[in-house]
């Protein structure tokens, strides 16, 4: 998702409380941007945001931080910001550099509608692949878990394959989240365009315990 020339997009973003711009004073203390110790779950390549909002408004007691790579997008889940949501900010970045901004401090990881980079030797970039699962390891606190939603078939058997051949276990896994009735389903600006066209939604969660 990629919004061109959004107007005043840079100043919205650098004038907004609810974005963190120096990131490299957190590493290891994001809990103090909240001040509190509640579990932090983040979700990469939130686009337009509507996912986190909504996350962080049923669950006061998480905080949640979403992080988009394109300014022009940021600026877009910042304008839905109509009521005080204090669990709730933002990171303009690329998650390739995801393990240089936290250490060991994210409870959960949610990847909703990732780009799919579907030809093999952009693998790499899927937020699913060997390369950002190695990348998420210093950046969980405890145990990892990784929640994740798409349309997109083969991501989604690209993923299964990548989550457990590194050790993941497979939580929860749904082949149509409209269909299975999962009451407390979020839905994504994605998800809605997709589902109303009539895709499946595929979803799963996966766990890798820390051994003690
Ligand atoms: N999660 C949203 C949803 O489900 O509606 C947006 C999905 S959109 C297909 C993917 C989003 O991920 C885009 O907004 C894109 O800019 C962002 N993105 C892709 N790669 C990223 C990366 N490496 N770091 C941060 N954001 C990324």
């Amino acid at each position: 998702m990629r919004l061109r020339n959004v107007k005043g997009a840079k100043e919205k973003i650098i004038d907004s409380p609810y974005v963190i711009h120096d990131i490299e004073n957190y590493k290891g203390h994001f809990k103090d941007i909240f001040e509190n110790d509640n579990p932090i779950h983040i979700e990469i390549g939130m686009g337009k945001g509507m996912f986190i909002r909504e996350c962080a408004l049923r669950n006061p007691n998480i905080n949640f931080i979403g992080i988009e790579k394109f300014d022009s997008v940021l600026v877009r889940a910042l304008e839905k910001i109509d009521i005080d949501i204090p669990n709730l900010r933002f990171i303009r970045m690329d998650a390739t550099e995801i393990d240089t901004i936290f250490d060991h401090e994210i409870d959960t990881i949610y990847l909703n509608f990732s780009d799919p980079w579907p030809k093999v030797r952009h693998q790499n970039r899927r937020l699913s692949s060997r390369m950002f699962l190695t990348r998420y390891d210093s950046i969980f606190k405890d145990d990892k878990r990784i929640i994740m939603k798409t349309d997109n078939r083969h991501l989604f058997e690209y993923s299964l394959i990548e989550f457990t051949e590194y050790q993941y276990h497979i939580e929860k896994l749904c082949l149509d989240v409209y269909n299975e009735n999962m009451i407390d389903n979020i839905p994504t600006e994605y998800e809605i365009k997709f589902h109303s066209k009539g895709f499946p939604i595929y979803m799963v969660e996966v766990r890798k315990t820390n051994k003690k």
